[in-house]
């Protein structure tokens, strides 16, 4: 197989998705767009009104150097959005196309987009997307799914923008956790930093005086919880708290 003629071929079959996704979604009539690494979504809206996709990054061009970079190559981009993109430059690897296994190289703008068309083809992407952004660098990302609003939703509530550390995994402690005082450290479950949650899981904390009207209600109840006043912060907040009850649990 030539490079040439299998990117052109996947250019052509690009032309044919977009046609479809902006028929069946009709994304140009929403007002605002924005995507996020750390959720893995893309949402388009319109006031109330607003569609969810999952993505992932493919990669950027960058009209300051004219290089392009695949995001399996870039540390700024999360796992999260390029673990994907892996499979091109294995496909890259066996089929002995340089261009999908060098990390980065001079480029021009035409072939960031075959680039994106290769990358959409090789993952059944549905639709590809350039958000703009920054004049310098252009990133491009590929649709894989559409996420229903709903679970798009439960997705974002589990993570908090923090004045700290930025957009985070969200974490429930009571009011009299901080990060510079003693006040003892009760977890729901055993944590580490990191850690996979499931689902049904959250990071949940609270002091000893908590937990000493928790033992006496004998549970969770209006009045240990008033006690409480539960609130939300970010994760690494979470371990900060937990860091200086040291031995504690
Ligand atoms: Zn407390
Ligand atoms: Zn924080």
């Amino acid at each position: 197989m030539n490079y040439n003629s299998f990117a052109e071929r996947c250019v052509e079959e690009l032309k044919v998705l977009q046609d479809k996704f902006q028929e069946d979604f009709d994304v140009d009539w929403y007002q605002n767009w924005f995507y996020n690494q750390t959720t893995g979504l893309l949402t388009f809206s319109t006031g109330e009104t607003e569609l969810n996709f999952k993505y992932f990054q493919v990669g950027s061009f960058s009209q300051k150097s004219n290089t392009w970079k695949w995001s399996w190559d870039n540390v700024h981009t999360l796992d999260n959005v390029k673990e994907t993109t892996k499979q091109i430059k294995e496909f890259g690897l066996k089929s002995r196309f340089p261009k999908l296994t060098t990390g980065c190289f001079p480029s021009d703008e035409y072939e960031a987009w075959e680039f994106t068309a290769i990358a959409a083809k090789l993952t059944n992407g549905i639709c590809v997307y350039r958000p703009v952004n920054d004049e310098e660098l252009q990133i491009f990302l590929v649709i894989t799914e559409l996420v229903d609003n709903e679970i798009a939703q439960k997705i974002k509530d589990r993570y908090v923008q923090c004045s700290a550390h930025e957009y985070r995994r969200r974490a429930f402690v009571c009011q009299h956790l901080n990060s510079t005082r003693k006040v003892g450290f009760e977890e729901a479950f055993e944590t580490f930093e990191d850690m996979e949650l499931s689902d049904e899981d959250d990071f949940q904390a609270w002091c000893d005086d908590c937990e000493t009207v928790r033992q006496n209600e004998g549970e969770w109840n209006d009045r240990s919880m008033a006690f409480a006043q539960i609130k939300v912060v970010c994760e690494k907040c979470y371990f900060e708290m937990k860091e200086i009850n040291p031995g504690h649990r």
